[in-house]
């Protein structure tokens, strides 16, 4: 029997070599003026931003940059771009970059109109938020098309999400001439990334048969870079499947939301600034031979895509892309299983897991 679910993606996406300029009446509507969020370099190594730039002219909309966002988002960065929106009177955001530049514009969007201290922002009170246009220049996060924004939080030491159905944007524009600019290490961390949010995806309580089918698809995408992702020379084709790849990963998790692989690569970020992708690839090898070794028909479902025939074979792959992770302390394992099993996705797996289970897939990760 299927198990019972609901779906939801309010996201328009729409893909394709200059989509942004071609589809400029999709955002004719959604604002007089935009703040555009972005970091340092992608938007404009990318094209991006004399692509929006030009759509924003020709639709006669007014805008402003604000390119203060910063890698693993700062909550300074945040309340200053809010400051920026407020002063400039964007009623509508657009967000060029990465994850971080991403996830920095969802928190922007939504204290541009809402008075909120950090306790309220973390408690997702807030009810409404401007609208937003994302363009991805990585294919990694999915952020484009998920209701969550992934912060820093010194108070915990440690990365912590907020999560509303109103942090949706309206539109996603997926044109992979962005991402030629990445470099190599970081167009496969951010593959990495997509990976692991497809294969939690899968082995969460909420998979269902429609966020498992997007699933499977994203990970055979990637299995299909292998070869690019190995040797770092990537054809347009590769370029695309890698951002839709992404995007599927990010319909997923939107459903399912990400497990505990995620809550420990939080710390080897915050504390030994691993970039996200890369903390995930070290995890996510480990973690399938406990999947494995608990329940060997999801593991085997779930690495099927990848062509891994077992879960040693496909943390062998892994390591072969991303190494193995950096050596830790033994206080150190057990403060970062200890931070893992206080998060959401801690519970959100569908095997059993204990807070000891973590420190088994720290050691074995590294
Ligand atoms: P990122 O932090 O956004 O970007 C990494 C670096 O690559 C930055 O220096 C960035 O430049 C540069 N870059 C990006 N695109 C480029 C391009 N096309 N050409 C040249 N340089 C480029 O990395 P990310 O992996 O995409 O995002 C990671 C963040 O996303 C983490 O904070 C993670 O927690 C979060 N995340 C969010 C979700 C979600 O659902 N919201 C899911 C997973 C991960 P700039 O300085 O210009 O930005
Ligand atoms: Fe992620």
């Amino acid at each position: 029997m299927i198990k019972d679910f609901s779906f939801y993606m309010p996201v328009k996406v729409i893909f394709g070599p200059r989509c942004v300029l071609n589809n400029a009446s999709e955002y004719a509507a959604l604002g007089k003026k935009a703040l555009i969020v972005t970091g340092k370099t992608s938007a404009k190594a990318s094209g991006a931003l004399d692509d929006i730039i030009l759509g924003l002219t020709k639709n006669a909309q007014e805008y402003a940059v604000y390119d203060g966002s910063v890698p693993n988002p700062s909550l300074k960065s945040v309340y200053d771009g809010a400051e920026a929106a407020k002063r400039e009177k964007a009623d509508f955001i657009i967000a060029i970059g990465g994850g971080s530049p991403m996830d920095t514009a969802k928190a922007i969007a939504v204290l541009a109109v809402n008075d909120l201290s950090e306790e309220r922002l973390f408690a997702n009170d807030y009810k409404n938020a401007l609208p937003m246009v994302f363009i991805p220049t990585t294919a990694g996060t999915g952020s484009e098309v998920t209701q969550y924004s992934v912060l820093t939080n010194d108070k915990i030491e440690s990365k912590q999400s907020i999560s509303s159905p109103v942090l949706f944007p309206k539109i996603a524009f997926l044109d992979a001439r962005y991402c030629e600019s990445m470099s190599y290490k970081t167009t496969l961390y951010t593959a990495v990334d997509a990976l692991s949010h497809s294969v939690e995806g899968m082995l969460t309580k909420r998979a269902n048969i429609i966020s498992d089918t997007l699933a499977e698809k994203s990970i055979s995408l990637i299995r299909e870079c292998l070869p690019s992702l190995r040797s770092g020379s990537f054809s347009f084709e590769d370029r695309e499947k890698l951002l839709i790849a992404s995007a599927l990963g990010g319909m997923v998790i939107a459903q399912t939301g990400t497990v505990a692989v995620h809550s420990l690569g939080y710390p080897f970020t915050y504390y030994k600034g691993a970039d996200h992708g890369l903390a995930n690839g070290y995890l996510l090898g480990a973690f399938m031979e406990f999947i494995e070794k608990k329940d060997p028909a999801l593991a085997a479902r779930t690495l099927l895509p990848f062509g891994s025939k077992s879960a040693r074979e496909f943390k062998k792959t892994l390591e072969e892309l991303v190494g193995r992770a950096p050596a830790l302390t033994g206080q150190e394992i057990e403060e970062y299983a200890q931070k893992a099993s206080k998060t959401k996705n801690f519970l959100n797996l569908s095997v059993e897991l204990m807070p000891g289970d973590l420190v088994g897939v720290l050691k074995n990760s590294l």
